[in-house]
């Protein structure tokens, strides 16, 4: 008879499963979603195990042993192998980075799936000793055994609790065969435990609509858009859906971007359920994300909230998914090895494990809303603001009719004046960091470069450094032109920058800035958001970073200082983004009881782009976008893939990227290719990028190209330096 042959995934980029004999000693073969350890080269690798199968390619005296079996039990169970191996195949990726993807660091690297709690017991001799009297001299010792004695295996958390010092009597313990440990794994606590710890607000006959349609969607597939503008209360929509699975005796896995992590989101969930939360992001040490991971495992958490990886995480008895602010870019991994979208893949999940899935926005992404649109997902609308607040009114300032001073024009401080002198709070949003993105020579025109990108360096003046925000290059700032000796001028502005003239222009007022230079380790972010919160700042400066997640009740103006930028990009996405962010920042103003006003900076008010997105909202301006999206056969009336690469020279990727596209030569039918072009900032880090788009109506015709093409791609001979990936629904086209 032969021995099943054990598939294992490892974590390398190798596009193929890895062939094992079951190991000597246990001698059965290990259950799918398990870690073993093997030998590979003349390493040994942790991998986990994919599939049995009957034979293998090789020849069975060439396959190894597995050396070790890590886990009991899976710690992917077959949903999520199924998923990852979905991910695998759609994203073109090799599938043990994909399986790699779905575990902390520590645990791929074996360490134990279940933490372990010491347990202490009393042993016989010990019990002897004491009902003897034998311990009566030895206080200490005495009133720990007794302990001991009452509490069978008490974990030494709970010895911490309630006797300073023990471990010093425990030592005596132990070494007169008193006492002994042992260590167990965690166990899930009970399901009978209490759910809530709050009661929520009685919900709006939209949000219970709402609710109620994605609970009446309980046992099976539904994606569902929760269409809200900022402040509508969807968060309270989630947490009672939430609810609703919990009571089903099932889970709940939220996903959230990167940066709506926030405190104050975990803290509504925190403080609404009584539950287990496991929280996984970036931001945790390896150490607290296999905790954290371990809690999803055990299964002793019943809500797991996560960033974009946690779409990955183990959740059994999965009854529902939330994804807040589904139209956010960082869903999507774009940056280095595996290029997913955890959106997308949450809706699969959802899928699988046949449960309502709810896509949260108040600027919901395209493809969403065409889905909507084409009767796939549902749509649930919270059109109007919970509790009292009302939407805020917009108005466009003309950059070009006004006196700008640091790029905030007169009757935008006016605004601000009238604001604060009203009590309320003012946010001023910047999509730039640092003081001035320019620093140029007033005599002979020099501008400060980036060596190693085709960008600009830019001034941080606090810090008295010239930074390029591509590379990070850090150089100091030099007070005369490196060419002629003249003055150098700072050109254009930076959240620093207005920092500065607004407090020129609103003396006394406190103002917080908030932006990545601010930000930069733990405790920061809610250092600045408490600032404005508790109303100590009134004046707050931002990027981005403002824009997403955090309720500032107070704030009653939000001037948008530039709207320009990427009106005129050549990404065919770069309107979307514009107006999200523009909505985003607008959802600042008047969260609380007092109405709110946002003011527009713009040099085209006559923009189509601006003039849609005023006269009708989000909603108009989507109707618009997509009407070219469809005009343009753009995504989502079209797929797309991106060969993207990258070398020292430009020559070396444009090469291997016309060789790639020869290999295309006889083109399925139905496959468009666009390029190779050099990246609209060709040079970064001293690399210069390129791209070929492959674009196509339907998906099918798209994905059998790339699974005859890649491995052919793969063998073209590049010089070493050449880099290359593939990105399947790229968000970003440069
Ligand atoms: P969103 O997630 O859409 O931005 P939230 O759920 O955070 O909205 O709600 C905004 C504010 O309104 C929060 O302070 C929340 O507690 C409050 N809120 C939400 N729903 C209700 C309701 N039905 N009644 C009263 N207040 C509510
Ligand atoms: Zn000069
Ligand atoms: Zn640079």
């Amino acid at each position: 008879m032969t021995r099943p042959i054990v598939r294992v995934a490892l974590d390398t980029p190798l596009r193929r499963l890895f062939d094992y004999l079951p190991s000597h000693e246990t001698g059965h073969e290990p259950r799918p979603g398990v870690r073993v350890r093997v030998p590979f080269g003349r390493q040994q690798l942790v991998g986990v195990v994919h599939s049995l199968a009957a034979s293998s390619e090789l020849p069975t005296e060439k396959l190894k042993p597995l050396l070790e079996v890590l886990d009991a039990e899976p710690v992917i169970d077959a949903a999520v192998l199924e998923l990852l191996e979905f991910a695998s195949t759609y994203y073109h990726h090799a599938i043990g980075e994909v399986v790699a993807a779905a575990l902390p660091k520590m645990a791929r690297h074996g360490a134990p799936a279940r933490a372990l709690v010491e347990r202490w017991f009393a042993a016989e001799p010990g019990l002897a000793a004491l009902a003897g009297g034998e311990l009566n001299r030895a206080r200490r010792q005495r009133e720990l055994l007794e302990v001991l004695r009452d509490t069978p295996g008490i974990s030494g958390h709970e010895l911490t609790r309630r006797i300073e010092d023990w471990r010093t009597p425990v030592r005596a313990l132990v070494a007169r065969g008193f006492a002994s440990s042992a260590e167990t794994p965690e166990e899930a606590p009970a399901d009978d435990a209490p759910l809530l710890r709050a009661i929520g607000p009685a919900l709006s006959d939209e949000q219970a609509t709402a609710v109620a349609a994605i609970d009446g969607a309980a046992g099976r597939f539904a994606p569902f858009l929760l269409y809200g503008i900022t402040g509508s209360g969807k968060t309270e929509v989630y947490l009672h859906a939430v609810e609703h699975a919990l009571r089903r005796r099932r889970r709940a896995l939220v996903l959230v971007p990167e940066i709506g992590l926030t405190p104050q989101l975990v803290g509504r969930f925190r403080e609404r359920f009584a539950v287990d939360v496991a929280v996984l992001h970036s931001g945790l040490t390896d150490t607290e994300r296999l905790a954290a991971w371990r809690d999803c495992v055990a299964g002793t958490a019943r809500i797991v909230l996560g960033t974009r990886s946690a779409v990955f995480a183990p959740v059994a008895d999965l009854g529902v998914v939330i994804v807040d602010e589904e139209h956010d870019a960082s869903f999507k991994q774009h940056e280095s090895g595996f290029r997913y979208s955890a959106r997308d893949l949450a809706i699969l999940r959802a899928q699988r494990a046949q449960v309502p899935i709810v896509l949260g926005s108040a600027t919901p992404s395209l493809e969403t809303l065409q889905n909507v649109e084409a009767g796939r997902f549902t749509r649930l609308s919270l059109p109007r603001r919970a509790g009292q607040a009302l939407p805020p009114r917009a108005a466009v300032i003309d950059l070009r009719e006004h006196a700008v001073r640091a790029g905030i024009a007169t009757p935008a401080v006016e605004a601000m004046q009238r604001h604060l002198a009203d009590g309320g709070q003012v946010l001023v949003y910047i999509n730039r960091r640092g003081y001035s993105p320019t620093l140029a020579c007033t005599a002979c025109g020099w501008i400060a470069p980036c060596r190693d990108c085709d960008a600009r360096l830019t001034v941080h003046l606090a810090a008295q450094r010239l930074r390029c925000h591509h590379c990070g290059a850090d150089a100091p700032l030099p007070a005369n032109c490196p060419q002629c000796g003249y003055a150098v001028r700072h050109v254009g502005q930076g959240t620093e920058r207005v920092e500065e003239t607004l407090a020129q222009l609103l003396p006394d007022m406190p103002i917080a800035r908030l932006d990545r230079d601010v930000v930069r380790k733990r405790g920061d972010l809610e250092s600045v958001v408490s600032r404005i919160a508790s109303g100590e700042a009134r004046v707050l400066v931002g990027t981005q970073m403002v824009t997403k997640g955090h309720d500032f009740p107070n704030v009653t103006l939000v001037v948008v200082l530039n709207a320009d930028q990427g009106l005129f990009s050549t990404d065919f996405r770069a309107p979307e983004r514009v107006a999200q962010t523009i909505i985003q920042v607008a959802g600042r103003a008047g969260r609380g009881t007092k109405p709110g006003e946002v003011m527009i900076q713009t040099e085209y008010p006559e923009h189509p782009l601006l003039r849609s997105l005023l006269d009708e909202g989000y909603d108009g301006f989507a109707r618009a976008a997509l009407a070219e999206r469809a005009a343009a056969g753009w995504p989502p009336f079209a797929h797309v893939a991106a060969l993207r690469a990258s070398a020292g020279e430009l020559a070396t990727t444009t090469n291997f990227l016309r060789q790639a596209r020869a290999l295309l030569a006889r083109l399925p039918r139905g496959l468009k290719l666009l390029g190779p072009a050099p990246a609209a900032m060709a040079k970064r880090a001293g690399r210069y990028h390129a791209q070929l788009l492959l674009e196509a109506r339907d998906r099918a015709p798209l994905h059998r190209a790339l699974t005859d093409w890649l491995p052919e791609v793969e063998g073209i001979k590049a010089p070493r330096d050449l880099r290359w990936s593939l990105d399947v629904d790229p968000l970003e086209l440069f």
